[in-house]
């Protein structure tokens, strides 16, 4: 599977720790990013990720045209609801898009863990 991971700046530390606790399971997929959370995640993990634009640079619209493109299986995109972001429009338009093509998307570390224990 093609799997895309986001995380907004106070939610990073929580994904790239929770795909470091399940790098096998990653390992086995192709994995894309936003810029700066794609870094973070290959820095800490050692694991390839395709990196796009940074969010607020448009990377999370460049993931969206992934999904209309049928090229993405499953996103994780750790947000932060108590933050505003300068691209909250694209964030929106992002999670409507995993709803049109039916994308499971996780955006809290708790549902993180229930899609990949489907996964499994
Ligand atoms: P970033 O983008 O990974 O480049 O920080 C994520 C976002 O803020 O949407």
């Amino acid at each position: 599977m093609r799997i895309a991971l986001i995380a907004h700046d106070k939610k990073k530390r929580e994904l790239a720790d929770f795909v470091g606790e399940h790098k096998d399971l990653f390992a086995a997929h192709e994995l894309v990013a936003t810029g700066t959370t794609g870094q973070l995640i290959a820095d800490e993990t050692g694991l390839k990720v395709k990196r796009y634009q940074s969010g607020p640079l448009g990377g999370d619209q460049q993931i969206g045209a992934l999904i209309a493109n049928g090229e993405i299986d499953m996103l994780f995109f750790l947000r932060d609801p108590l933050t505003p972001h300068p691209h909250e429009p694209d964030v929106s338009a992002l999670l409507r898009l995993c709803d049109v093509h039916s994308i499971p998307v996780a955006t809290n570390v708790a549902t993180a863990r229930f899609v990949l224990a489907g996964v499994r």
